[in-house]
């Protein structure tokens, strides 16, 4: 448990938020200050092949000890935290034996972590949990992830007589911008699967997620001092809210969950001349995900229509895809974490991710890679915390699964 502590401490205080405005990888240079300890630190605790490349991406081995061929599994965490809050001056606070009552992040400011409002917090009385000081983020997404791994393979080093086959670990910059898995290299990592260790909740095991676009309206209007303007002005601000009121208003994120899909528009810029809006399109099932996107479609050919022009112009992407394509088909990949985690004494929570993860655009990449618990919860925020007991249950999942896989023949 100590170790597990210090080890996240050490991590958490180092700053490495992303920044997605930025073109290079590591998106900030401050990731390197975390990358580079950890490159000291896996050859440190024995590790073979450890390699940072110009990314910072980092790889590492952890060698069979049976004779048998068995695949080569991957554990897979990023080390950036998100931009959504500040992860610079991080002050990990141990609260001991949680008596399940609220507790005062900042005395100062008066921000609380209660279980009247964060529930879940009740789930871990008697435990011990890491919390801010209620200025900062945490990190624990997804420096519990890193944390996890690096203990789990230290473990499997000073007990041999666990046996397991080759194990990789990959340890990524950016994925909270969207760029974990982008200069990954998958034939480099050389794993039959992998999973990443980034889920909030213990037993948490994913291996579905959102089909994902982006879609952009550029609505285009007409400027006219409002003084002649009869006749002659188009204001694209009325017209881009006509194509708002005509998506179904229920389905967005605050209407929907679990396998439900939305429309959600998170940017309206507009003036008069010209109105843009970002929306993004999500759905697990593809053919309701591809039906959302000819419905935005049919929305702008029938408004261009009705207004005899070409007001609205719409630009459609697509992000990442739903892995549950490419997992099914190693279904035993998911068999062998929930088997680990009943192994340890934990129920597995299998559920969709309403969201993507690193592992989603590994699967396409040729990499199958469901989602594990990391333990953390309130991520990318000030009331972020995790219970070391799980992440000292995630260190025990790890080395289970990487024992079971060297069991199955
Ligand atoms: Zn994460």
């Amino acid at each position: 448990m100590q170790n597990i502590i210090e080890r996240f401490i050490g991590y958490v205080t180092i700053d490495t938020e992303s920044d997605p405005n930025s073109e290079t990888t590591p998106s900030t240079k401050k990731q390197w200050d975390l990358a580079n300890k950890l490159v000291d630190e896996l050859k440190e605790i024995g590790l073979s092949d450890v390699t940072i490349d110009n990314n910072a991406y980092i790889m590492a081995t952890l060698p069979s000890n049976v004779d048998h061929k068995v695949p080569t599994i991957g554990f897979i965490s990023h080390f950036d935290t998100s931009p959504d809050f500040t992860g610079a001056n991080v002050k990990p606070q141990i609260v001991k034996d949680y008596d399940g009552k609220d507790i005062v992040l900042n005395a100062d400011e008066n921000i609380v972590l209660s279980p009247d409002y964060f529930e879940d917090l009740l789930m871990y009385k008697g435990q011990t949990l890491i919390t801010t000081d209620g200025t900062t983020l945490l990190g624990a997404d997804d420096k519990a992830g890193i944390t996890e791994i690096v203990t789990a393979m230290e473990y499997l080093i000073n007990h041999p007589e666990i046996k397991h086959g080759t194990i990789r670990i990959g340890f990524t910059p950016d994925e909270e911008i969207g760029r974990g898995a982008h200069k990954f290299d998958v034939k480099k990592f050389d794993a039959d699967w992998a999973y990443t260790m980034d889920g909030s909740q213990v037993g948490e095991l994913e291996y579905e997620n959102f089909n994902a676009a982006g879609a952009k309206i550029t609505v285009k209007g007409k400027i006219v001092h409002p003084g002649y303007a009869k006749g002659k002005m188009v204001n694209s601000m009325y017209y881009a809210s006509e194509f708002i009121n005509v998506l179904p208003r229920l389905e967005t994120p605050e209407h929907t969950e679990g396998y439900e899909g939305f429309f959600h528009l998170h940017n309206i810029e507009g003036v008069v001349d010209e109105t843009v809006l970002q929306y993004i399109i999500r759905d697990h099932d593809k053919d309701k995900f591809e039906a959302r996107k000819a419905l935005m479609q049919k929305i702008v050919e029938d408004l261009n229509t009705k207004y005899e022009s070409e007001v609205f112009k719409l630009e459609l992407k697509d992000q990442y895809f739903n892995m549950k394509e490419k997992v099914e088909p190693v279904m035993h990949i998911v068999d062998i974490a929930e088997e680990a985690m009943k192994a340890v004494g934990i129920t597995p929570l299998i559920k969709a991710i309403r969201g993507g993860t690193d592992g989603s655009q590994l699967s396409y990449m040729g990499l199958p890679c469901p989602n594990i618990f990391a333990g953390g919860h309130n991520f990318h925020g000030r009331y972020e915390y995790v219970p070391v007991e799980s992440m000292q249950k995630a260190v025990e999942v790890i080395c289970k699964i990487a024992e079971l896989t060297a069991e199955k023949k």
